[in-house]
Order: structure tokens, then sequence, then C-alpha cells
């Protein structure tokens, strides 16, 4: 076969299988064929479950492989950062587990604001007063906006004749407050990829904000995957304590910490990777970092949630 005939995509002289100008590969007249279709196809799939297992396996147990590797431009090899975020953020709100991200109408507002909804959940039992809790940080500053949209339904409601569904006006709450919070998650990211920033600055190459933030799209994304494991896990244990008497004092407490010490290693280790820090640097940096994401998720994630499930429920 002559090689400096014409890509048929482009029109650019071709040398060699693939265009240098556009990437399309020689056209060959089998290519006309439907085998070639169905083979072209099956090729282009396995291919990305190849890359996506291949990526999945990196994310949980080479911390900061992937990221190092777009850093330095090995990007083919894997899929996407931001693909394999949104893919993480799809399965995790499947996983029918309640968890830090997806928190429910009573735990965004104080006790009291939750009495003025539900005031016979919160009816004394045995002279102890119930619903005393304090709320997320936010809850002072945002209640009045709960009580506005609380009285604007009851108003609603009687202006309609109709008594109000205050179990209904929960279950909406926590139906919208999950859907934003798929749609929110990845406001932790530009937050625990600034806390990089500042704690690599000195590192040498400099790095772009760009790539504190892929590096920061890893750490998301693994504690993402991580969180849904955790509960059946701790199911699965809470069941052998009571089938065969495994010790169970203070179960929830011991995973609790072993899974925050599993992040905290796993964001040690990413930063090591990708900042090439040393054993000390690397672990003040993954210990930064989880404190990123901690205060975004307590400064900027629930309120937003909160506000943004409210004001479009
Ligand atoms: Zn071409």
């Amino acid at each position: 076969m002559a090689t400096n005939d014409a890509c048929a995509n482009c029109g650019a002289a071709m040398q060699g299988e693939y265009c240098a100008a556009c990437g399309q590969r020689r056209f060959r007249p089998e290519d006309r064929r439907f085998a070639h279709l169905v083979t072209e196809s099956l090729g282009t799939l396995t291919d990305l479950d190849g890359r996506l297992w291949r990526s999945f396996r990196a994310l949980m147990l080479q911390p900061g492989r992937i990221a190092r590797d777009w850093i330095d431009g090995r990007r083919a090899y894997w899929i996407s950062p931001v693909r394999l975020f949104l893919l993480a953020n799809l399965v995790y709100f499947l996983a029918p587990v309640v968890t830090d991200l997806n928190l429910p109408l009573h735990n965004q507002v104080r006790g009291e604001a939750y009495r003025q909804l539900l005031p016979e959940r919160c009816a004394d039992t045995d002279g102890v007063p119930r619903c005393q809790w304090g709320g997320q940080y936010h809850s002072r500053l945002t209640e009045p906006l709960f009580m506005r949209k609380l009285a604007r339904e009851r108003d609603e409601a009687a202006a309609r004749d109709e008594t109000f569904d205050a179990p209904g006006f929960e279950h909406r709450y926590n139906a919208q407050s999950g859907a934003i919070g798929k749609l929110l998650v990845i406001i932790h990211v530009p937050f625990v990829a600034l806390m990089l920033w500042l704690v690599a600055w000195r590192r040498k190459p400099p790095r772009y904000y760009a790539e504190h933030f892929v590096a920061a799209l890893g750490l998301v994304t693994f504690v993402l995957v991580l969180m849904p494991l955790v509960k059946p896990l701790l199911w699965l244990y809470v069941l052998g304590h009571r089938a065969i008497g495994l010790p169970g004092a203070g179960v929830a407490t011991i995973f609790g910490y072993a899974s925050l010490a599993v992040i905290l290693a796993h964001f040690a280790l990413a930063c090591r990777r990708c900042y090439d820090s040393r054993w000390p640097a690397a672990t003040l940096q993954g210990v930064a970092a989880f404190l990123a994401l901690g205060m975004a998720s307590i400064y900027v994630y629930r309120p937003l949630q909160f506000v943004l499930a409210l004001w479009t429920m």
C-alpha cells in the first residue's frame, strides 16, 4: 500500500497507519463492511472497560497515581480524572446509604425549628424535653429562610382549605436535598485544591492550579467510593456480633476512626506521589487536604445544600 496518499477524513498527506493531522486510521476497502463496524464498536467498549477498571483500581490502591500521571502528561492510559469523579459521584448516590453528604432535614435545622414543623415528634416524654439538638453551624443563619418557607406553605394550604402536610414537607425536602447534593459534591474540590496549592506552593516545579485541582479531584473521588463501602462493612460486623459474638462495644466508633485513618493515609500517600514530598511534609499536606475537605463540607456544602433544597423544593 502507498504511504503518501491523502487521509480520507481530513485530506492531509498520510505517512504510516494513522493521520498525523486528525488521528484517523488509514481507510481501507474492508472498513466498509459490517464486520468492521461490529469489531470497531466492541473494541471501543472493551478499551473503555479496561481503562475504567484499571483507573478504578489505581484510584483505590495507588493514591495519587492518576493525578501524578496526568500532571506528567501520561493521560490516555487512564480515564479522565473528571470522568472518574462523575462516575463515582453517580455510583455514590445510587448507593442507598445516608452519609455525611446527604443530610436529612432534622440534621440541618436546630431542634427548636424542627419543633415548629413537627411538634408532635418533639412532645416531651416523661418530662424529658426532646428536639434539643443544635443543628449545623449555619442553622441560626439560615433558619429565617426555613421559617419563611414553612409559613408560606402553611398559608398556601390554608388558602386552599387544606391542612398543612408537615411529614410531606419533610419528605419533599429530603428528596430535593438528595438531588441537590448529587450536583453539589464537586464544590469540595476547588477548596481542597486551594489548600494543596497553599501547602505545596514552594515545591519545584511549581504546579498550575488545574494540577492541584486534579490531585484534589482524586482525593474526593476516593472518599466518594470509600464511604458507601464502610457502612455495609459495619452492618456485616454487627451481624457477626449478633450471630457469633464478635466484640460489640464501640464498633461504630472504631469503624469511624479506622476509615478516618484510611483516608488520612491515602491523602498523605497521594501528596507524596503528586508533589514528591518527603514523609513529614506529605503527612502534613494530607492532613491539610483533609481539613480543607471537612471545612468545605461544613461551611460551604451543607449550607448551600440546605438553602438550594429549600429554594427549589
Ligand atoms: Zn486526517
